[in-house]
């Protein structure tokens, strides 16, 4: 190729690039192409779930209490452990408190609410009179399943005003079943599997918890197990169990939002 051509070819280029630049058509497409990437990259960011975990009681409110340990601070040990399992897993999450502090019940229904949460969830431990009573259970709202459950919620419910409750939407009501469920079924199974004991599956219940009643999402309240149980008192000391915990409310939270996303 001569100079001559190499000039021509250049001038040639030169003003094909001219054009396309002064031409209004390829301006249009080009802002046409950030608002659609500017619109994906919002959507992808909103379809992120929400997560709004509860550690249980916290500050003056101990909760159960046995034998050094405290219900407060192994709720908020799980929490925090499926915090980190549920970031990793793509979620947002929010907890009500990640630290020992005082919180009403209220304080963290607003919390949930006023953060538009997708899902909350309580973690609580249980304590019976019975020492022989042990077992995982799971909670959503609804008419007390029978009179333990009406109990357990009683003492959940401690310094809460319930004379007036909202009505729940049935929505809201059957969703907060199904992940119950779920929670209950991936709890049981993990734990059957790994530390091979007759794990007393206590079930998914119902019944009238403020925190619960007081959700405009999902919600359930998650008893970990019995304080007042030996054996499972001793498990629910060690790091590994809790993080079996944790990993059971992520792997039931995975299937939850592949069915309702
Ligand atoms: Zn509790």
């Amino acid at each position: 190729m001569n100079s001559r051509q190499s000039i021509k070819r250049y001038s040639l280029v030169q003003q094909y690039f001219h054009g396309i630049l002064f031409d209004p058509r390829y301006w249009r497409i080009l802002l046409l192409l950030l608002i659609y990437l500017s619109a994906m990259q919002s959507t992808l960011a909103e379809e992120k779930m929400l997560v709004v975990l509860d550690p249980g009681h916290g500050g003056t409110e101990t909760g159960a209490t046995a034998k050094g340990l405290r219900e407060a601070d192994i709720a908020l040990d799980v929490a925090l452990r499926a915090e980190r399992l549920l970031l990793e897993e793509g979620f947002e999450v929010l907890l009500t408190r990640r630290q020992d502090e005082t919180l009403s019940l209220k304080e963290r229904s607003v919390m949930a609410n006023s953060a538009s949460a997708d899902v909350f969830i309580s973690v609580h431990v249980n304590s019976a009179e019975s020492s022989t009573l042990h077992g995982v259970e799971t909670y959503s709202v609804d008419i007390a399943t029978d009179s333990y459950s009406a109990m357990v919620a009683m003492k959940e419910n401690k310094g809460a005003d319930m004379t007036s409750p909202p009505i729940v939407d049935t929505n809201i009501m059957l969703l907060s079943m199904e992940l119950a469920s779920l929670v209950q079924g991936t709890t049981i199974a993990r734990l059957d599997d790994l530390y091979a004991i007759e794990k007393q599956n206590l079930g998914h219940k119902t019944a009238m918890f403020y925190v619960l009643v007081h959700a405009k999402m999902p919600a359930i309240l998650y008893e970990v197990g019995f304080l007042s149980n030996d054996k499972e008192r001793q498990q629910l000391q060690s790091a590994h169990y809790r993080e079996q915990l944790a990993l059971s409310l992520v792997e039931a939270l995975g299937e939850w939002r592949d069915r309702n996303q």
